[in-house]
């Protein structure tokens, strides 16, 4: 099969169709026309087999998880998502596998109203990446550096099932059955928090998605914004699929270092507080505060009230 087939048969006229595509598959640049007073928001991640993925990942999952997780940094922003382009590296053309992947990543693009509209085909160890533009008001993207002393510290959904959905698929965890499912859901499709983003607009004075696990990205919101954080270790949202699998305090450490929770980390001043609450509502999804913006620049854990000190032990993902 020539790559322009593989185009045809896969990748050109599925999805979402937009009207703001001027031109898409088929010429040397597509050509999109942005909204009037917005910017446009781009972001790209590269998923590589063997690093990010097992060879024998479903390819409908890694087609929606490719774009989900790019999803994920335009919600952190704030942004509507657009128009994505998809970069292929493939060893060879297995028509099954290509039908699996197009089929979960135009499940994620007709979602969330994103229109492929151009890409790369080459031949190379198994390689997917995905370019992502969506589109901000002017002037009110969601940022890292904008929290400040006195706001408060909020995360979205539960924290850490990805990381044990991952451990359990390396064999590094043993799961009862009926919970198997929704780990694996969890960390195979992720979930975008692309409406509470833009929920967020004019309300959170900082945001992140969380794809490296809380310590690690709520370090970036912290050092960004030059400002500590206190965090309520008894706080941190958990499923009960977490716990019950691992224990409360082995499901803490998931929660604190696991990544690809791809949920939002967003700081909210309390003049926001109830705005807040209601905006969230709308956009269907579970938040929970877990600590407050503090001066200083490193992040304090409290458990039961004490002063704690979380040990990060036997957590190596590779
Ligand atoms: P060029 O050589 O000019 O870069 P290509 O032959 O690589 O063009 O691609 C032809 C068209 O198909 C272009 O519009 C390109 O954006 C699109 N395309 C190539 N690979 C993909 C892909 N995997 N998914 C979507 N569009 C693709
Ligand atoms: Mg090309």
């Amino acid at each position: 099969m020539k790559e322009f087939q593989l185009i045809e048969q896969f990748f050109k006229n599925k999805g979402q169709k937009r009207r703001d595509v001027m031109l898409g598959i088929g010429d040397d640049c597509a050509l999109v026309q942005p909204a009037e007073g917005k910017v446009i928001a781009i972001s790209c991640d590269t998923l590589v087999e063997g690093v990010h993925f097992f060879a024998d990942m479903p390819a409908h999952a890694l087609g929606y998880k490719s774009l989900a997780v790019n999803l994920s940094d335009l919600a952190a922003m704030g942004a509507e998502p657009a128009w994505m382009t998809l970069a292929l590296s493939l060893p060879d053309v297995n028509q099954q596998w290509l039908a699996d992947f197009s089929s979960g990543l135009f499940e994620a693009a007709e979602y969330y109203g994103v229109a492929l509209v151009g890409g790369d085909t080459t031949r190379g160890p198994r390689c997917i990446n995905v370019t992502i533009n969506g589109q901000v008001p002017k002037g009110k993207a969601l940022k890292r550096s904008g929290a400040k002393i006195g706001d408060w510290v909020f995360v979205t959904g539960s924290l850490g099932d990805s990381a044990l959905g991952l451990d359990m698929l390396r064999n590094k965890q043993v799961i009862k059955p009926e919970h198997k499912e929704y780990l694996l859901n969890r960390h195979y499709y992720p979930t975008p928090r692309v409406l509470a983003g833009q929920a967020l607009r004019g309300l959170a004075s900082s945001a992140i998605d969380l794809s490296d696990g809380l310590v690690s990205d709520l370090s970036h919101i912290l050092k960004a914004s030059n400002v500590g954080a206190v965090i309520d270790a008894n706080a941190i949202p958990l499923s009960s699929s977490l716990t019950e699998s691992v224990g409360a305090e082995q499901a803490l450490a998931y929660a604190l270092t696991g990544g690809e929770d791809y949920e939002l980390l967003f700081t909210v001043p309390e003049a926001q507080r109830g705005a807040i609450d209601t905006a969230l509502l709308h956009a269907g999804v579970k938040f929970v505060k877990i600590g407050q913006i503090c001066s200083g620049n490193k992040i304090k854990f409290t458990l039961d009230g004490q002063p704690f000190t979380p040990e990060f032990k036997g957590f190596e993902h590779f």
